[in-house]
């Protein structure tokens, strides 16, 4: 069947978009993902959807990460499901383990600062469709747990996490999502996010920018 996916935290922030200009210019690298933060003190991170856990481990570049895979995924703008690997990283803890398999919004871990670079606590989520190669990101040059992937050829898997995320409205989680008004947010990102189910929508935008991001790569 079917499924959507929920934002993999509560209170949720976008701080910074996949692939912005500015972001490549400020960092000098390319955003591969989407970087999160909780609006709250909850530092916790749930399954996006039912699934399956690939791996997890400690990478020398982006920190704890655990690898999702998720089934027939609804994908916005497009009649077709597809199935996806989702990397989360630069967690503080990890709650589950290789090959269990887990129901959407159960928790994954906590995301945090662990990392090859100094960064403020976020969670770094990457999406793609390929899935013969989970360990592969081509946002790392080299490291231990995660592969390097030829970008060219990588990149006609990957895509923006927000074309699969939505926010839920139901009793495990009632989600609400907002984004900073950093140069890093782009603007197809500060649409409306679809919410699911079709209850009362809990969206409101931010009017304080956290000072976050400034110093935070990847
Ligand atoms: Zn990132």
């Amino acid at each position: 069947m079917a499924q959507k996916l929920i934002l993999p935290m509560d209170n949720t922030i976008l701080t910074a978009s996949w692939q912005t200009e500015a972001y490549l210019n400020h960092f000098d690298c390319e955003h591969f993902g989407i970087d999160l933060v909780s609006a709250t003190d909850d530092h916790e991170i749930y399954s996006l959807g039912d699934g399956k856990v690939i791996g997890v481990g400690r990478d020398g570049v982006l920190g704890n990460t655990v690898i999702m895979e998720y089934s027939k995924v609804v994908r916005k703008g497009s009649k077709k499901n597809i199935d996806v690997i989702c990397r989360f990283s630069h967690l503080k803890s990890i709650s589950v383990r290789p090959q269990q398999v887990v129901k959407q919004g159960r928790l994954l871990g906590i995301y945090g600062r662990t990392s090859m670079y100094p960064i403020e606590p976020h969670l770094h989520l990457e999406i793609d469709t390929d899935l013969q190669n989970p360990y592969s990101t081509p946002t790392i040059l080299k490291s231990n747990f995660l592969r390097r992937a030829i970008r060219g050829t990588k990149m006609k898997y990957l895509f923006n996490p927000m074309e699969v995320l939505n926010i839920q409205a139901g009793i495990l989680h009632t989600q609400t999502f907002t984004y900073t008004g950093t140069p890093f947010i782009s603007d197809n990102d500060r649409e409306e996010i679809p919410c699911m189910p079709d209850t009362p929508r809990k969206v409101y935008y931010a009017t304080e920018l956290p000072p976050l991001q400034s110093t935070t790569p990847l």
